[in-house]
């Protein structure tokens, strides 16, 4: 383990070290992140270094993802805190690009994300996937990687991504990584820095709540009646409102058809106070 991790802010640092890696044969693996890094994004480190010689880590807290009324302004910070959980990872780069970096003066490009990306969040963050592919659809250039590597904590924003590589021939392989979560069953997530202790106590009812549904659907419960009950149900734990409780097919994230036995997956959006947490659990 090194005594700092390299850090790059510009896209000619970072392609400097990129074609060396690329001309010496390396393989390379990106982690695209927002920062204020915790277990969950580590584990992705992890799993990146295992698919590719080297291991990039990106922190970019993407204006474009957001709008105008979410949390872009008081997203978690924390550099000096990730750059050493990262040193500890042991990854051989981080990609910290500013905002004008990322888009500069003249900046008009986009990328429309496709058809998974309409409802679930697409339904209650309008723009947010256009946002999130666009920027990763950079990332992937700008690091020239060969893998990425992505939560199934964001599990329709891993189908966004995956749709948009296939649809794209974007020339890496995507990969999924299984949710971290804390003991008692609560995802790891950078927004749960914004929970009072009293809602972080009733927050864990969300897992609790999408795997029991998960598990009557998959003892064949009906799925409208098993979703009014969870909905109830995290309701009277505390949560203020639901955006969405849903069970989809966990492919196309289209309507679930249980007869056919095609995967299914629940997934959702919840808010406690004025935290939104998601969440989702296969069947
Ligand atoms: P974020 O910094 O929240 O944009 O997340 C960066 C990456 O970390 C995304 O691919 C997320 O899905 C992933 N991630 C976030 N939380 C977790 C978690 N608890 N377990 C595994 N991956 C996670």
């Amino acid at each position: 383990m090194s005594e700092t991790v390299k850090i790059v802010r510009t896209v000619h640092d970072l392609r400097k070290i990129t074609r060396k890696w690329r001309d010496r044969g390396h393989s390379i693996g990106l982690v695209p992140t927002m920062g204020a890094l915790h277990a969950g994004h580590i584990s992705l480190v992890k799993l990146a270094k295992k698919k590719a010689d080297r291991a990039v880590v990106s922190i970019f807290v993407n204006p474009t993802q957001f709008a105008a009324n979410e949390d872009l302004s008081r997203y978690p910070r924390d550099e000096a805190g990730d750059l050493e959980k990262l040193r500890t990872a042991d990854v051989d780069l981080v990609w910290a690009p500013s905002v004008e970096e990322m888009y500069p003066l003249g900046y008009s490009t986009g990328v429309r994300a496709g058809s998974a990306a309409k409802e679930l969040e697409g339904e209650f963050r309008p723009g947010h996937f256009d946002g999130v592919a666009t920027v990763c659809a950079k990332l992937f250039n700008q690091v020239t990687a060969d893998i990425a590597v992505f939560g199934e904590k964001d599990f329709q924003q891993l189908t966004v991504l995956r749709q948009m590589v296939r649809d794209l021939n974007m020339p890496l392989k995507l990969i999924g990584a299984p949710t971290k979560r804390d003991t008692d069953g609560l995802a790891l997530s950078s927004r749960n820095a914004y929970l009072s202790l009293t809602e972080r106590k009733i927050a864990p009812a969300l897992y609790a709540t999408i795997s029991a549904l998960a598990e009557d659907v998959s003892e064949g419960a009906d799925i409208a009646t098993g979703v009014a009950n969870a909905k109830r149900k995290v309701i009277a734990a505390g949560f203020k409102k639901i955006d969405y409780i849903e069970v989809r097919d966990a492919e196309t994230l289209g309507p679930a058809t249980p007869e056919s036995g095609r995967p299914l997956r629940v997934l959702a959006a919840c808010w406690l106070g004025k935290t939104r947490l998601i969440d989702n659990v296969a069947v």
